[in-house]
């Protein structure tokens, strides 16, 4: 896998394809799975399964495949010797106002 160019808008708001270079998934930290969609438990609701559940969690029967990375463990991120400060905190900016936007839609 090749880390792939990320897009990035310039004051004004030209996109411009920046170079990057291959991170850990922040999501599954690398594995390229998650368990049960990612969700979180709490060690109560876990203590409730069944031995038969809990054996087949562990063996990765609920795994399905990390959605942020495509199942291959690694992102793109920028390639921070090839980006200005300036660049890495307009990267950062557009992150946060893209979540955020999909919080607004996603409500
Ligand atoms: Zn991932």
């Amino acid at each position: 896998m090749q880390a792939t160019p990320i897009e990035l808008y310039n004051a004004d708001g030209d996109s411009i394809m920046m170079p990057a270079s291959l991170g850990i998934c922040p999501t599954c930290q690398g594995k390229g799975v998650q368990a049960l969609h990612g969700a979180a438990f709490t060690h109560e609701q876990f203590s409730e399964w069944h031995g038969d559940e809990r054996d087949a969690y562990f063996r990765g029967d609920y795994d399905t495949k990390c959605e942020t990375c495509n199942g291959t463990g690694r992102v793109s991120v920028p390639d921070r010797s090839q980006w200005t400060d300036a660049e890495l905190q307009q990267y950062e900016n557009q992150q946060s106002e893209a979540s955020s936007w999909e919080s607004r839609v996603g409500a």
